[in-house]
């Protein structure tokens, strides 16, 4: 990696290309958080920096070579962090379809059997993160749920981005009415023959639902905008928004590591701050509630002292190094 200093006549290309036929395959975006147009160099890697095995990439199909610079690229106006330029969505989308999912959509590679590409570690702090996330949006929409408006029925969730469907199976068991919307159509099958309710946004988007849970997934999206609109139309007013994604922290402690897992520009195009994914949520209808809220909502939901004290004291929006999750809800 180099920093966004490193000398920009090693970049073959990106916004200095000169070949029309690469060309094809970039884009630059406005900021989808102010609307803003200048951005400059925040960090500057390779590709060959950041992807592990290029043998399998036929980087042809992208426009790509290993010495392809990509910038994560910072707005002036508002600081947010996210790939400029980056590949278009169909470029992505051959990325993803060519290389990605082969692994990803392997079942047995997620669950961390032998070659698995996941470890332990990272699979426990999944589960952990997913069981508790559930428990929590549970107890905060305890009192739409119990209270006048909604008594009857089980509560609606749905998971944006549901993956293998490790989350909607947890609900089931819960005794939540739980739905996903997933993009890849091998993990919609998988999931299908599970039992679980998953589609795509078109297929699923047109249910209502109390509490919406996207784990991992805003760092992925080509376009945030449309992304949080989808969440804020599939909930209905009260309902509970529990997202997760990383912040601009990550390069600098992978750098620090020496090793990138996180840091990939394709696949892992915004990196959000406090401040940005805030100014987002209020943009689509959200208001993030404040410590004393969740303290009184988590204690009507029956959580021990313990439990709830975290959210009394770091808030809504929580920042740990490289993660960002945040507690938002519908207005
Ligand atoms: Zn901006």
């Amino acid at each position: 990696m180099c920093d966004a200093d490193c000398a920009a006549s090693a970049r073959p290309t990106g916004v200095t290309m000169t070949s029309t036929s690469a060309a094809a395959f970039w884009e630059t975006i406005a900021c989808p958080v102010c609307g803003g147009t200048s951005f400059s160099p925040r960090f500057r890697l390779r590709f060959s920096e950041f992807a592990s095995d290029l043998s399998k990439v036929n980087l042809k199909l992208i426009g790509c070579t290993p010495d392809t610079v990509f910038d994560y690229s910072e707005c002036a106006s508002c600081s947010f962090v996210t790939t400029n330029p980056r590949l278009t969505s169909s470029a992505n989308e051959t990325f993803y379809n060519s290389f990605k999912a082969p692994y990803t959509d392997n079942i047995s590679t997620e669950l961390g059997s032998p070659g698995s590409t996941v470890s332990s570690a990272h699979r426990t702090s999944k589960m952990i993160r997913t069981f508790r996330d559930l428990q929590l949006a549970i107890a905060l929409c305890g009192r739409r749920v119990t209270g006048a408006r909604r008594t009857d029925g089980p509560i609606r969730m749905l998971d944006y981005g549901s993956g293998h469907g490790y989350m909607l199976q947890l609900a089931r068991t819960f005794g939540l009415e739980a739905a996903g919307v997933e993009l890849s159509q091998s993990r919609i099958d998988l999931c299908r023959s599970m039992g679980l309710k998953v589609g795509s946004r078109e297929e699923i988007l047109d249910s209502k639902f109390d509490i919406v849970i996207s784990q991992s997934v805003i760092e992925h999206v080509n376009d945030l905008n449309r992304y949080l609109q989808d969440i804020a139309g599939a909930l209905d007013k009260g309902g509970i928004f529990i997202c997760n994604g990383l912040t601009p922290q990550t390069v600098p402690i992978e750098q620090r590591r020496g090793r990138y897992k996180l840091t990939h520009p394709i696949s892992h195009l915004n990196l959000m701050n406090r401040r940005n994914l805030q100014t987002l949520l209020e943009k689509h209808g959200f208001r993030i509630p404040g410590r004393r809220e969740l303290w009184d909502r988590l204690r009507e939901g029956s959580w021990s002292i313990y439990m709830r004290a975290p959210y009394a004291i770091y808030g809504a929006i929580m920042v740990d190094g490289a993660d960002i999750q945040a507690i938002a809800i519908k207005t």
